[in-house]
């Protein structure tokens, strides 16, 4: 004997009546839920107080009669009275499946969350006994599905006959649909219009016969600081779906691990006792990946157009002819500005900010730099944690003032994150030695407007050298 008490099956619904007896808001979160469906949901009442305006219902605002659950597929009863009472028997005594809301023993059925992607469907169902959990597995499916995905369902649906008719061997003709439902072109196309998204499909379905085989992809995927839930949900997602992650050793294992499990990873940081690899050897094992057929998750920290190097990836990947897209991710600069609570743009203080790296700054860029500071802009300094004391003397030689805020926060987002503030004259004297990890550098009057009080200040040095 099984565990389950209920049975999850898909109910024919077309053509029929859904009856909704209430006109509250548990009649409304019934109504939302069932107008999913292309039945005819009516919703009987004699007091409507919720806002239907916005569903594709008709509201009937009187008593219940018994000839309402004529043709009727399913009875909601989300309201008490005389008039439910009446409908729970007409609803019972004709034989049509009755949900009496959070009355579960008077139910005949539940209704499950649902993802969905029609014509994909998906029930997460705890037989009415833990909704909450039921919320949170449907949240994660959610995250998994891009929002096309239902119609790509569709176009597989629609190409089933010339795919039996192109592709006779089975493995292919599964490479195939494994292929449409994840090819990034086809999502794009569809998110367009229908007709693209056929169009696409149909390009992927001829290149499929006269390959034999799957086309690869990159996706630059910007993993953020570095906390697994500061990915985006397309980043996720496409992480699930690669066949191999290449990622850089400022991704923490936590981001990587979101991947999907049997996917081959690179650290292209570090090879194991091997030199890490050169810009040109990734760009070159990219496009190798690609042509196997393989979709690549390239796996960057923040996002991959600030410092990224994805410039030379997108050129090298662009000159091969591989399918190629960005996937934009939380920047360290913003992550360390919502660790701090500090707006880098501020009304009347600070009208833009900019990024640069600190790395390799000659006194052209310094210069520059102290103008845009003394002008209100803050200053996000990226690769500048070392040299840290070294720029704030500089900026201030090149003109900068002595007493402008500083601010610097080390592994933004992150749970390990900390931070210390002060201004350029104490970050020149300060000794601190600052906490291992990345650090993005602030400059500018917006910083004081920061929250730094938890973390260290900097101060000058105990004795100084005259
Ligand atoms: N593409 C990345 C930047 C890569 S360059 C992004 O958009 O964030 C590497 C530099 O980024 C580091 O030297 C450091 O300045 C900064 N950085 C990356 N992750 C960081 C983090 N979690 N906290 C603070 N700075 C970080």
């Amino acid at each position: 004997m099984g565990a389950l008490n209920t049975f999850p099956l898909s109910y024919k619904v077309q053509g029929k009546r859904i009856v909704i007896i209430g006109g509250g808001d548990e009649a409304l979160n019934k109504a939302r839920l069932v107008t999913k469906t292309t039945a005819q949901v009516v919703i009987i009442s004699r007091q409507i107080e919720a806002d239907f305006s916005g569903f594709e219902v008709e509201v009937i605002q009187r008593a219940f009669r018994p000839a309402d659950l004529d043709n009727a597929a399913l009875v909601f009863v989300a309201e008490e009275g005389a008039d439910a009472e009446l409908a729970k028997n007409e609803a019972r005594s004709r034989g049509i499946p009755l949900n009496v809301v959070d009355v579960p023993p008077e139910c005949d059925f539940y209704t499950p969350s649902i993802v969905e992607r029609a014509p994909l469907t998906i029930a997460i169902s705890s037989e009415g006994t833990a909704p909450v959990l039921a919320r949170l597995v449907r949240a994660r499916i959610e995250a998994m599905l891009s929002p096309g995905f239902g119609k790509i369902a569709g176009l597989a649906g629609g190409l089933r006959q010339r795919v039996e008719h192109l592709i006779q061997d089975g493995p292919a003709r599964r490479r195939f649909y494994e292929a449409l439902v994840t090819s990034p072109r086809v999502e794009a196309a569809v998110a367009i219009s229908a007709i693209a998204g056929q169009s696409e499909a149909e390009a992927l379905l001829e290149r499929h016969v006269s390959e034999g085989s799957g086309q690869g992809a990159v996706w630059l995927i910007g993993a953020g600081p570095g906390s697994e839930d500061l990915l985006t949900l397309r980043a996720q997602r496409l992480l699930q779906e690669a066949d191999v992650i290449v990622h850089d050793q400022l991704v923490p294992g936590v981001v990587v691990d979101m991947g999907r499990r049997d996917a081959e990873r690179i650290d292209v940081g570090k090879a194991k006792g091997h030199h890490s690899f050169s810009q040109a050897q990734i760009n070159t094992l990219l496009v190798r990946l690609a042509r196997e057929g393989k979709r690549v998750a390239r796996l960057k920290s923040g996002d991959p157009m600030v410092f990224g190097r994805a410039g030379e990836e997108i050129a090298a990947l662009r000159q091969a002819g591989i399918v190629y897209s960005i996937i934009p991710g939380v920047s360290a600069a913003l992550a360390a500005a919502a660790d701090t609570a500090t707006p880098l743009t501020l009304r009347k203080v600070s009208s833009g900010f900019v990024t640069a790296t600190a790395h390799g700054a000659d006194d052209a860029d310094l210069t520059h730099w102290s103008a845009l500071a003394q002008s209100g802009l803050t200053l996000a300094l990226y690769m500048g944690k070392s040299i840290a004391s070294d720029v704030a003397a500089r900026l201030v030689a090149h003109g900068a003032s002595a007493t402008m805020p500083v601010g610097i926060v080390v592994n933004a987002g992150r749970p390990d994150m900390k931070t210390y503030s002060g201004n350029l004259q104490s970050l020149i004297e300060s000794d601190v030695t600052f906490a291992d990890g990345p650090a993005i550098i602030f400059v500018g009057e917006a910083v004081a407007a920061g929250d730094w009080a938890n973390g260290a200040q900097l101060a000058a040095r105990s004795f100084k050298v005259a």
